[in-house]
């Protein structure tokens, strides 16, 4: 009976993958892998392993998630080092979880080897740090398309110290904006859209929530930060976006009386 290893990529920069994803990689019999996974990233699987893409094309999904399930568990049968290989980190809208339940089911041997998420990635490449002790004191990972089954994003969770970072914004930009101004994000608040983190052909467009309606649909993957911290402007960190938000000498008139 072999193991079962799900492996983070990365982003897309072959160098941003832990050595330990590397050495894996170098060592497996089968792979099986995302649509998201580089190609560089591919490039460092043994020559003579099978390699098996169970992503989607076109929109279509070549496998089933659990059609996915099962092969893991039948190939484990088989291979010494299986390797389940997913975009960015395998626990951040992975679907890692539906299949580590099967394997535990089955009592398959497995193991997680984290990578680096695309919000990480993304803030890397915009150059922007995601907690800032001046403006953000939390990061809200969410998407609109998959939240929790039956349930939308709450984006009440979302205040002045937030960073969202939006995976799976989707082509519709127009769409987003409106679901973060309801939501009740200020027009102004900034927003980064950053195509293919890290990778060859990565974009970075710098805009504001009522702006982000307007933009050039960038190339998927992409992602979407939203928050003070989104900006290049050193004066959007301390800006007031929030109506009512208390201004730095009335949090100090506040915490005094
Ligand atoms: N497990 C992955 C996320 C998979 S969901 C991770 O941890 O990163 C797929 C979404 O991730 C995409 O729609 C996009 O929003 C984001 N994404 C993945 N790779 C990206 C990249 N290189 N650049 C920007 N966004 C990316």
């Amino acid at each position: 009976m072999g193991k079962v290893y799900l492996v983070g990529a990365g982003p897309g920069d072959p160098d941003l993958l832990t050595v330990k994803a590397a050495r894996l990689l170098a060592r497996a019999s089968i792979v099986f892998h995302d649509s998201l996974v580089s190609r560089e990233v591919l490039g460092l699987i043994a020559r003579d392993a099978e390699v098996i893409d169970v992503g989607k094309r076109c929109g279509h999904k070549l496998l089933t998630q659990e059609e996915i399930n099962s092969v893991l568990v039948s190939a484990a049968a088989k291979h010494e080092v299986v390797i389940r290989l997913k975009g960015g980190d395998p626990l951040v809208f992975g679907r890692a979880g539906e299949e580590i339940e099967a394997l535990r089911k089955a009592a398959v041997e497995f193991e997680i080897v984290p990578g680096i998420t695309a919000a990480l990635g993304a803030a890397a490449a915009a150059g922007i740090s995601l907690t800032d002790r001046r403006a953000a004191s939390r990061i809200v990972i969410s998407t609109f398309s998959r939240g929790t089954e039956g349930a939308s994003l709450d984006l009440g969770a979302i205040t002045s110290t937030t960073t969202l970072a939006l995976y799976m914004p989707g082509p519709d930009y127009a769409e987003v904006a409106q679901r973060l101004r309801e939501g009740g994000l200020p027009d102004d608040l900034p927003c980064v859209i950053v195509s293919n983190a890290t990778g060859t052909e990565q974009q970075i467009r710098w805009t504001s929530v009522a702006r982000l309606a307007g933009e050039e649909k960038l190339p998927a993957p992409a992602l979407m930060i939203v928050g003070r911290v989104a900006s290049q402007k050193v004066q959007e960190i301390s800006k007031q976006f929030w109506r009512g938000e208390p201004t730095e000498g009335h949090a100090r008139h506040t915490a005094v009386s």
